[in-house]
């Protein structure tokens, strides 16, 4: 199909073949009511130096997650060729529009880039950016690490995560990646619906990817940035693109899995969100983990949402305002090891070799009070 489609109508400033420091931009045209002819200019930096490795490090694939976007920034004005080896590519704010306006999605075509892939040279802004990392910059590197975190949404433990692939070399390729990266928590992601994503868009071309939770809220802290700062160079460090000694966290990692769907818990109720469990505590299968109180009067009783599964509090809603359907709580299980068992001898099919529970998508343990989650892809 790809042999059929026209080249992106993006463009870039910068000479990808080029040594030293180059900072551009990558020009998609637009034709809008404030600028007739012209282009949406999403900031890139290509940093070269002799043979080596190409990383590929995005962030802003979602407008409001800042401490991608500001640790990239940072990154793409400091790092110097000669601390090199290979090239790196930086594109701080994937989705520049939505950048700009402060916003998950592009103000210019309402779309989201984490649904957007593969892209499609003839469609929206979104959908064109897409396609130009699917078809141009994804095919140029070797390595791959998406800077997300929650957003104004969402608050997040700090986390790295890989994804189970079918091709075990390179799912334990990006395991690895995830745990050098040096987050409190490493993760093994299980996407219920990873069609749309660019971690599959890079992963089917079979790149080593990772990708990152780390932290929410529509800002960043001294302390989410400087783990995210620090997870990007142990990144760099494990791959061969840097020099150095990888730097660990001061306390011992804790991994988790997320084996389906019972990890999430939505709302069906709007109202006045109270969650009774902080991020990063444990809870048990039954124990409450939030309330919803009625604004509207006083003396209701509020709705009580409890977890579905044992495990860590890992995610949680960042607004007190709640409305029907959105996720309050992710749930995920603290296990042992995120690599397959057998894994490094003879790869053998998922379902025989995964240390997981059978995988039921179909009906989470639902008691009276507690209310099912559907399904929801985690990004
Ligand atoms: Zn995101």
């Amino acid at each position: 199909m790809s042999a059929t489609l026209r080249p992106s109508p993006i463009s870039a400033t910068v000479d990808f073949d080029a040594q030293g420091v180059q900072h551009g931009f990558l020009k998609l045209p637009i034709s809008i009511d404030t600028s007739a002819w012209g282009a949406v200019m999403i900031p890139i930096t290509v940093v070269a130096n002799g043979e080596g490795p190409t990383a590929l490090l995005t962030g802003g694939n979602h407008g409001d997650e800042y401490e991608g976007i500001t640790s990239l920034l940072k990154l793409a004005s400091t790092l110097k060729p000669e601390e090199v080896r290979g090239r790196v590519i930086i594109v701080p704010m994937m989705n520049t529009p939505a950048a700009e306006a402060g916003k998950r999605t592009s103000p210019l075509d309402g779309g989201n880039l984490n649904r957007s892939f593969p892209g499609d040279p003839n469609g929206g802004v979104t959908s064109q950016i897409a396609d130009y990392f699917t078809r141009v910059l994804v095919p140029m590197c070797d390595v791959a690490l998406d800077l997300h975190s929650g957003g104004r949404t969402l608050d997040i433990v700090p986390f790295a995560a890989a994804h189970r692939l079918d091709d075990l070399a390179q799912e334990n390729a990006s395991l690895a990646g995830a745990v050098a990266f040096g987050a409190p928590y490493a993760m093994m992601m299980f996407e219920l619906d990873a069609t749309k994503l660019y971690d599959t868009a890079v992963e089917s071309q079979g790149k080593t990817f990772v990708t990152t939770e780390l932290g929410g809220g529509g800002t960043s802290t001294p302390q989410s940035l400087a783990l995210t700062e620090r997870g990007v160079r142990n990144f760099l460090i494990h791959y061969g693109l840097m020099a150095g000694e990888i730097e660990k966290p001061t306390e011992p990692m804790v991994y988790v899995d997320m084996p389906d769907a019972s990890c999430y818990v939505q709302s069906e109720h709007s109202g006045l969100l109270e969650l009774t469990v902080s991020l990063g505590e444990m809870v048990q299968q039954g124990d409450v983990l939030a309330r919803i109180h009625d604004m509207s009067r006083t003396g209701a009783v509020p709705v009580e949402y409890r977890a579905q599964r044992d495990g860590v509090l890992i995610a949680r809603r960042f607004p007190a305002k709640v409305g029907m359907g959105d996720t309050i709580a992710v749930v995920a299980e603290v296990v042992e090891s995120l690599e397959r068992a057998g894994s490094l001898s003879a790869p053998k099919p998922a379902l025989s070799s995964a240390p997981k529970p059978a995988e039921s998508h179909s009906s989470a343990p639902n008691p009276a009070e507690s209310h099912s989650s559907a399904p929801k892809p985690a990004e």
